[in-house]
């Protein structure tokens, strides 16, 4: 445990000397002069800085470093974390790092800086996963999480030098993100401290009565442990086996934990103690838990082999809790030298130097699938759900991670845009997004996200997606809502339409049903409900024909009929559509005007059933009506509204002879009509003239009118209503 230590010079040389001499001892063949040589630069660059401790920053920096050359780490990762703070608090940059060191070390030291530079503002536990993958996939790099916890477990060593509340929240991010993070890279040695580091933070209380407590039994238990220690090692000698047998009290918060899982105080904790039996091959460890147990009864039910089966984090050993001396239980662990080095490292053990130099760059590749199973394999994941999605996490991956201007940190998939972002936060926000800002800047919905962007949304009050956003989008959660917003739009629509049309048609043939009565023909029909019904017919997909064909008549009463004919009648008289035209005595369609042949009040007209946009209205004679792809069943009868007042607008195209004042002519009787004139083009080719004229009239009456008194225009040869492809002929002209 750190203590406060007043500021001291700080003997860097000899500090970086003691490195030096620990890399030499399991690496003969290492980079002297690289190492030296990283440690001048970076002491160089620090000269003069400080720590709230005291000492000299660079300090920090060349302890990391030591903390990895005891998980006996390559020469890079020592002198990328010498390094590590360069970038950040130095006025040298990453390129002056990559210079010096090479791509790797630059590399390792970008995703340090990066990773430092996250916060995790968001308490909430369920969010520390995502917090967990953004740290992975930043750093890319397995080393730059070694030199992260390293960086992490140092700064916790000397937290007290920080408010409180920094301290807090350090503590708390450490036990959240960075611990199991070092559980899962499998280094016990830098969990354990860690662990204990954060809890004496946050629990200062529980902490020091665990201590005091096992102050307090000091004594009996050095006592004990010669009762246990003693007796083993020399039947293990005995038995002819090279062990190493060790006892001493588990770590504070796992003891903790204990206490809290099985919710009993201090004094019921039974194995305070962690002996430890390590030998050298894998059947020593079976011979020596023979041993064990001829000495020390075991419980039944406490034997755990994970020797045969290793845990996710490739742990090894057997784990047997035995009867001791004085009705006491204790946990023993049994396992060979490489698997209690593998425990200790965790990943790093990957990073060793091999005999004959250099890092194991070879097994890169397998140490990628090894993590991948860590990842999936991992055992502290709560719920299916979560588990799924860490199985989808590689660490080089194919993922963004991007927070809300309130710190919360998302996770989506490479390629996603602001509005994939406005979908994760809630499928409301995504419908009414309008735009968005990433880092404060508004940029466009389709602009692509990357890590660690803060995102904003801005919205409207009213939803509006649109099908166009099925192509901005990559998440399939965004997709599905986009989708179904469409369909259901569209479905609601041509339901209330097809009603309509149902309920006029019923009228027309004289049956007494009610659309509300057709469940059993729609059931015939095979929809499940009448909605489903009424939006395939007023989607075209099943004609009205073949519904009412279905209908079985109600015989009316004569008295009925009047009452029906008299009522029909009536609603007609209280009907105005607001459109000028009433498909048959139904109202409310969204009726529209076909812009093709521009159809006014007086041309005989028909209704087609679009596609989930209502009835278009168009001239009898259109030509678009010869479409073969317009079947029968989307034609329907409507009539004009004669009560309405409106005005229409109708395109007039005009050739005469050209001469002078032909325009000023042909304007002055169209005026005559009482007609305005919206717009007129001329042209003129040869002596022949082309006026058009496009003109707001009431009727057709209206527009006869003034068809005749343009034709009396001197030079006036021919008058045609525009139509789409070509002229409709209206007999006159
Ligand atoms: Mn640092």
């Amino acid at each position: 445990m750190s203590k406060s230590r007043a500021p001291e010079t700080v003997d860097l040389q000899a500090m970086m000397q003691g490195l030096w001499e620990r890399v030499r001892s399991y690496n003969a063949q290492a980079d002297e002069d690289k190492l030296w040589f990283g440690f001048r630069f970076a002491k160089a660059a620090h000269e003069g800085q400080l720590r709230k401790s005291g000492e000299p920053f660079f300090t920090h920096a060349l302890t990391v470093a030591t903390i990895l050359a005891d998980l006996r780490l390559d020469a890079d990762t020592l002198i990328a974390a010498m390094v590590h703070d360069v970038v950040e608090d130095t006025s040298y940059e990453l390129e002056d790092v990559r210079q010096r060191f090479g791509k790797d070390v630059a590399h390792m030291v970008d995703g340090v800086t990066k990773i430092s530079s996250i916060r995790m503002v968001n308490k909430d536990a369920r969010k520390a996963e995502t917090y967990r993958k953004l740290v992975l996939a930043i750093a890319q790099d397995p080393r730059t999480v070694l030199i992260k916890l390293a960086d992490r477990l140092h700064n916790m060593r000397t937290l007290t030098y920080l408010a409180a509340d920094r301290q807090q929240d350090i503590a708390q991010e450490t036990m959240d993100v960075y611990i199991p993070l070092a559980n899962r890279f499998g280094i016990a040695k830098i969990k354990w401290e860690l662990e204990d580091l954060a809890f004496k933070i946050l629990q200062p209380e529980r902490y020091f009565e665990i201590e005091a407590g096992i102050n307090q039994t000091r004594a009996e238990r050095e006592r004990l442990i010669d009762k246990i220690v003693l007796p083993l090692r020399s039947s293990l000698d005995e038995a002819g086996l090279v062990s190493r047998v060790t006892g001493r009290p588990k770590h504070f918060y796992s003891i903790y934990r204990k206490m809290k899982d099985q919710e009993i105080g201090l004094d019921r904790v039974y194995d305070l103690l962690a002996v430890r039996i390590i030998v050298e091959t894998k059947a020593d460890c079976y011979h020596a838990l023979g041993i064990l147990h001829s000495h020390f009864p075991p419980l039944a039910d406490r034997i755990k082999d994970y020797i045969a089966t290793p845990k996710p984090n490739l742990y090894q050993s057997i784990h047997s809790t035995v009867r001791v001396p004085g009705g006491k239980f204790i946990e023993v662990q049994i396992r060979t030298e490489e698997m209690h080095e593998r425990s200790e490292l965790g990943i790093a053990a990957h990073w060793r130097y091999k005999e004959g130099g250099g890092a194991d760059k070879a097994d890169l590749a397998e140490m990628v699938k090894w993590l991948r199973q860590i990842m999936e394999w991992e055992e502290d994941v709560d719920d299916a759900r979560e588990f799924m999605e860490t199985l989808k996490v590689d660490f080089f991956s194919d993922e963004v991670f991007v927070f809300s201007p309130g710190g919360d940190v998302f996770q989506l998939p490479r390629g996603a845009t602001p509005l994939d972002f406005a979908f994760t936060i809630h499928s409301e926000v995504g419908f009414r997004c309008i735009g968005a800002k990433v880092n404060g800047r508004i940029v466009t919905l389709r602009s692509e996200l990357q890590n660690g962007d803060t995102v904003e949304i801005l919205t409207s009050k009213t939803p509006s997606p649109s099908a166009s956003w099925l192509e901005v989008v990559k998440t399939s959660r965004a997709k599905h809502h986009i989708r179904r917003w469409i369909k259901t739009t569209q479905f609601e629509e041509s339901a209330k339409l097809g009603r309509e049309i149902l309920e006029r048609e019923l009228k027309r043939a004289h049956l007494h049903t009610k659309v509300d009565d057709l469940v059993d023909v729609a059931q015939q029909m095979g929809f499940t409900d009448l909605d489903k019904l009424f939006a395939a017919v007023g989607h075209g997909e099943v004609t009205h024909m073949k519904v009412i064909g279905r209908v079985t008549p109600v015989p009316e009463s004569p008295a009925e009929k009047v009452i029906a004919k008299g009522k029909e009648l009536y609603d007609n008289l209280l009907r105005r559509s607001t459109t000028g035209v009433r498909v048959a005595g139904v109202d409310n369609l969204m009726v529209s005007f076909a812009r093709c042949c521009q159809p006014i009040p007086g041309d005989s007209i028909v209704g087609v059933i679009t596609r989930g946009r209502g009835v278009s209205v168009h001239r009898a004679g259109c030509t678009n009506l010869n479409d073969p792809n317009l079947g029968p069943e989307r034609v329907i009868d409507v009539t004009w509204d004669s009560s309405s007042d409106q005005t229409f607008m109708v395109k007039l195209i005009i050739t005469a002879q050209d001469r002078t004042n032909l325009l000023m002519d042909i304007s002055n009787v169209i005026s005559l009509t009482n007609t305005n004139i919206s717009s007129g083009e001329f042209s003129a080719e040869d002596d022949l003239a082309r006026v058009t004229l496009v003109l707001a009239v009431r009727n057709l009456n209206h527009l006869e009118k003034i068809l005749k008194a343009a034709r009396k225009v001197r030079g006036v040869q021919g008058i045609d209503r525009y139509q789409l492809g070509g002229p409709v002929s209206d007999g006159g002209g």
